[in-house]
């Protein structure tokens, strides 16, 4: 009698389970080492043997229905949960899809693809360097030692002593001709650099693309001819180029570079500020203690290197008021530039 009330008992409970947690509950109310149908084994003392014989059978009987039961009761249970668990994370693919419009390339990476391929079509190679620099690299290797009052000229924002963020990409050349170990390069190097300016014409970061070609027997006349050829695919095969004379500390001889101007063709306006020539980059030949400092043999060796600020480069191509609109983010300004020219 007592095992069928305890099969009805089962049978009542299993009605009220939902989920696979209480499927276990279940089990170890049932058939755990202190369930329901253990406890019936104490009984099995108090009984004759011939009914020890019997009571057995029907305890293993109705063990085994429980057992497998409860093992098919788990498995609907747990098929059950992942079908709700799919239909819940199912994917509407009637839903439309998010509009990502493909924009525009930004105004400085227009340019800094244009000049990149105007190098590369000269046999330069693009290499890149870290924003977070050592002085090291920014300063003491391109000639700029400790107190050295050109450093005055970048002054940029300092993390500790000896690390800074780099106020031009110049040290990606320091880091180049390192690791060239005294053989030829032949590099442009683009990239973010920081200062310590903030007005119409300067921001506190700024982009630069330099260029640096180490060789035998190179000579001012190569960066000239190397330069008027980047001005004029830049402004017009017509544009002259004019070399005044500079100081950079990590070139000797140093020139700024005047482009004739495209906006007047040289009679004088507004953006040449009358006088037909427009500044536009800083070049040079690189600085024997630079080549020394880097391992280069100044007999065998001579280099050029010369650099644009992108942002300037960018302003004059697309007639950019304030340096602030490139970094500005606002649609409005950079929906503006269509194609690659
Ligand atoms: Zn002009």
């Amino acid at each position: 009698m007592e095992i069928k009330a305890i099969k009805e008992n089962y049978l009542k409970q299993k009605e009220s389970v939902i989920n696979s947690k209480e499927v276990n509950e279940l089990r170890i109310n049932f058939l755990g080492k202190k369930g329901i149908v253990n406890e019936l084994m104490s009984k099995l003392k108090t009984l004759s043997s011939e009914e020890k014989i019997e009571f057995a059978k029907e305890v293993n009987l109705i063990k085994q229905f429980i057992s497998e039961d409860i093992e098919q009761l788990m498995s609907d249970i747990k098929k059950r949960e992942l079908n709700e668990r799919l239909a819940k994370e199912a994917i509407d693919l009637t839903l439309p899809g998010r509009d990502y419009k493909s924009k525009n390339k930004h105004p400085l990476n227009l340019v800094i693809d244009e000049i990149s391929e105007i190098c590369i079509g000269m046999g330069y190679k693009v290499e890149e360097g870290p924003e977070v620099e050592l002085d090291q690299f920014n300063f003491e290797m391109l000639n700029l030692p400790k107190d050295h009052p050109a450093r005055d000229m970048q002054d940029t924002f300092y993390i500790d002593g000896r690390t800074l963020l780099r106020t031009h990409t110049s040290p990606v050349q320091a880091r180049v001709m390192l690791k060239s170990e005294g053989k030829p390069i032949k590099i442009i190097c683009p990239g973010k650099v920081y200062r310590r300016d903030d007005d119409p014409t300067h921001s506190h970061q700024f982009m630069q693309i330099e260029g640096l070609v180490i060789d035998e027997n190179v000579t001012l006349a190569d960066l000239k001819g190397t330069l008027a050829y980047i001005i004029r695919s830049l402004f017009g095969e017509k544009r002259e180029i004019r070399f005044r004379n500079s100081y950079f500390p990590f070139t000797e001889p140093s020139v700024e570079v005047d482009v004739s101007c495209f906006n007047c063709d040289s009679k004088g306006c507004s953006l040449c500020k009358q006088t037909g020539w427009i500044e536009v980059l800083g070049a040079g030949m690189v600085h024997p203690n630079v080549l020394t400092m880097a391992g280069y043999d100044t007999n065998k060796y001579q280099g050029f290197a010369f650099g644009m600020g992108v942002d300037r480069i960018a302003m004059l191509k697309y007639g950019i008021d304030d340096i602030r609109h490139l970094y500005s983010n606002d649609l409005r300004f950079l929906n503006q530039f269509g194609g690659n020219k």
